[in-house]
């Protein structure tokens, strides 16, 4: 019995088609003309690599913003107007690049007596590909020259990001959870946290798609891993509708310390009023604490209670080593001996 989530209905106002294209253009001309300047000023490929890709989520984020607007709830017409408008993206960028050698080729003397002042697209793709474009590696050093099959490789994969980010990113846009009686997108509230949840019950409860066992989760007070509630709620008559239930855990990873990892347990879960109340006064409250633990501390002699030490949070206390435990720093590995 799982829990009912929320479903984009497919439905969209028409004027998504007015709007995303506009926003497209504007963004892949603007947008283009600066992705351009960028790359050229940048030798390396990868933060060119970097740049392209924010070229490409840029383009998507507007698509977003034109599919919020025209209220599209199509994941179908998200797709394909993400992609005409990458490829509209990717287009200009074509046509600055070309612009721009084209304008240096101009002020050269003896290349306008070379060229006969005439330099099309076709020769700028000629040249592209005989010149290619000058890379520079991570360490610096004098740089090479990349051109021929390399020039055809850098522009399909430049393709691919551009086109794949501006295709993707819409989709999250048009997933986002919608009043249908209202006709208006619902508003995204972050309720809190849950220190200390008993890992292996908030796990079966999703499972279980058990609410009440999300909204008043069991507490360990052992465990590193606490949840965090979104309700999203419709701002015309202030329903709650839906609540994403996220798990998070701290990481001890090589190299980068404290990492939070996540797991989503609910996304968009159809949920009652009530059991949202129920869920905000576990924010404040904290977590159920089971009967062994409440029987256990009461039959501590006075006194010997607060065996606490000092700069261990009850959340982050040392216990037996358990999968969801953070493990000892691993010792560091010796460079290899050459
Ligand atoms: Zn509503």
């Amino acid at each position: 019995m799982a829990i009912e989530t929320y479903k984009p209905n497919g439905k969209f106002n028409p004027i998504v088609f007015g709007i995303v294209p506009g926003l497209g253009l504007a963004g892949g001309l603007i947008g283009g003309w600066i992705y351009q300047a960028l790359i050229d000023l940048i030798p390396w490929i990868i933060l060119g690599a970097i740049i392209t890709f924010l070229f490409g989520i840029m383009l998507g984020v507007l698509v977003g913003f034109g599919l919020k607007w025209g209220k599209c709830r199509n994941r179908a017409i998200a797709i394909v107007l993400g992609v005409c408008v990458g490829i509209t993206g990717l287009g200009f960028s074509y046509f600055w690049a070309y612009q721009r050698v084209k304008s240096d080729v101009m002020s050269d003397p003896e290349l306008v007596k070379e060229t006969g002042g005439q330099f099309g697209f076709g020769d700028y793709i000629d040249a592209r590909v005989a010149y290619g474009w000058r890379v520079t590696g991570k360490h610096g050093g004098t740089g090479t020259s990349w051109s021929g099959g390399f020039v055809y490789m850098i522009w399909l994969v430049e393709a691919v990001l551009v086109v794949g980010m501006a295709g993707a990113a819409p989709l999250v846009y048009a997933s986002k959870p919608f009043c249908e009686e209202c006709d208006c997108w619902a508003k995204k509230e972050s309720i809190g946290e849950v220190h200390g949840v008993d890992n292996n019950r908030i796990q079966a409860a999703a499972a279980a798609g058990d609410w009440q066992g999300l909204v008043q989760p069991v507490g360990d007070p052992q465990s590193n891993r606490w949840i965090e509630y979104t309700v999203y709620t419709c701002p015309v008559d202030g329903h709650p509708m839906w609540l994403s239930v996220d798990l998070k855990w701290e990481t001890t990873k090589r190299k980068k310390d404290n990492e939070v990892e996540s797991e989503e347990l609910v996304e968009y879960g159809l949920i009652d009023p009530g059991l949202v109340m129920l869920a905000r006064q576990s924010v404040q409250q904290g977590p159920r604490m089971p009967e062994k633990y409440v029987k256990s501390r009461a039959a501590l002699p006075q006194g010997k209670r607060t065996p606490k030490t000092p700069g261990t949070t009850p959340q982050h206390a040392q216990g037996p080593q358990r999968p969801g435990a953070p493990r000892p720093p691993m010792p560091r590995r010796r460079p290899p001996q050459s």
